[in-house]
């Protein structure tokens, strides 16, 4: 049986950012993962750095979400450096436009500067000028909103944890954890991992995960569909957010429309009706996108949880065991915090936020 000081279950951003952080503070590790590293929602998502809407949402949330987008640029250049793969992090700002699901806020302007946040609101005769190729009327422009490629930042950061010494064994679905004197083993099939800690990063599996122990934990999976077109390279520089859409250009001129969210349990189909909504309000809210040629659909399930508020803890009456799961729509851009935040907990250093938040439903603790 092979001996880890941590077993990580799942290698999507949240276990890989953190089992990088744990190696780099000297702990041999070993990342378990069911199907390929990096390939579910972390795949899937938009690669929007920043919560949608902000003003929707508790500050639980918005304090980690703001802690992970000032750590992107430095996350993003140490993968690059490290790998070779670039994330293409860009700090390309978002509109968002007034829409009735989500109107703009009269003191919007004054709630974002509370965050610390530079937002600045347009006029539908101001936005002609500033975005001719948006169909639009009032936008609120949010400078510190970036996107990063996933797809890419999840390939180097499998590349760089691996080349750290870290154990990434793909098609290793672990279907038993249990107490072995002092230590943890995870079982995949009839091999086991025995280490002196676990943490379960297991995305929206990671009920099931950890049903078996009796731990109660509410995420559940949501999906959301993506639409991809072929565009022109910088038609569209900065995000666009319309309700609950959003178009994300990259640089070579892909443009992602985004999303849906669907309680469909762990089905991961595409829909043509999914299709014809993110197409209908691409080609409505940006013209030019008419001519673009769609080339790809795809789905992921994000790990929800209440409020989206993630849980980073260690579990009550089991020692050495932590979770770091259920970011729903923002774990992508709050992977850099959550990592640290876990690595410092396991290390039993001081972390950087209160972790009071992140904890378990109090029905564990009974
Ligand atoms: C359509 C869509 C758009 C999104 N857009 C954004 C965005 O713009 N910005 C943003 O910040 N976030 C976005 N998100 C959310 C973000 O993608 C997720 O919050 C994040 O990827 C969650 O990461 P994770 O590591 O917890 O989960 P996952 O990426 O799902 O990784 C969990 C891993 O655990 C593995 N696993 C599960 N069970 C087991 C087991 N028993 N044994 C071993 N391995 C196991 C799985 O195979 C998986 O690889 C989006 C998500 C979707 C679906």
């Amino acid at each position: 049986m092979q001996h880890a000081d941590m077993v990580v279950i799942g290698a999507g951003v949240i276990g890989l950012s953190t089992a990088l952080r744990l190696a780099q503070a000297g702990m041999a590790v070993t990342v378990l993962e069911r199907g390929s590293a990096g390939r579910e929602a972390s795949w899937a998502g938009g690669g929007i750095l920043s919560p949608l809407h902000a003003w929707r949402y508790r500050p639980a949330l918005l304090r980690l979400a703001w802690e992970g987008m000032r750590r992107y640029r430095d996350f993003a250049e140490e993968i690059h450096t490290a790998s070779h793969i670039d994330p293409e992090w860009q700090a390309c700002g978002m509109w968002i436009l007034d829409s009735q699901e989500f109107p703009l806020l009269e003191d919007v302007i004054e709630w974002g500067a509370s965050w610390g946040w530079h937002w600045q609101r347009h006029t539908a005769t101001q936005m002609r000028e500033l975005a001719p190729m948006l169909r639009t009327d009032t936008a609120l422009f949010c400078q510190e909103v970036a996107q990063v490629r996933n797809p890419r930042l999840l390939a180097g950061l499998v590349k760089y944890v691996s080349s750290l010494g870290v154990h990434i064994r793909d098609n290793s679905e672990v279907t038993e954890i249990k107490r072995d004197g002092t230590y943890w083993v995870a079982k995949t099939g009839n091999v086991g991992v025995r280490a002196d800690r676990v943490l379960v990063s297991g995305g929206p599996w990671t009920a099931k995960i950890l049903a078996q122990l009796g731990i109660q934990v509410p995420i559940r999976p949501v999906r959301g569909q993506i639409l991809l077109l072929q565009g022109q390279a910088n038609s569209l520089p900065q995000i666009v957010l319309e309700g609950t859409h959003y178009l994300v250009q990259r640089r070579d001129g892909q443009l992602l429309i985004g999303s849906t969210s669907e309680e469909a349990g762990f089905d991961k189909s595409c829909t043509s009706t999914a299709a014809n909504e993110l197409l209908a309000f691409a080609h409505r809210v940006f013209p030019p996108s008419r001519s673009y040629a769609v080339t790809r659909q795809w789905s992921g399930l994000r790990p929800g949880s209440p409020d989206n508020i993630p849980f980073i803890t260690s579990v009550p009456d089991h020692p050495g065991m932590y979770i770091a799961s259920g970011h729903f729509r923002y774990g992508l851009t709050t992977a850099p915090i959550t990592a640290e935040l876990v690595r410092d907990l396991v290390l039993g250093r001081p972390t950087s936020l209160d972790l009071a938040p992140y904890g378990l439903p109090l029905a564990n603790k009974e």
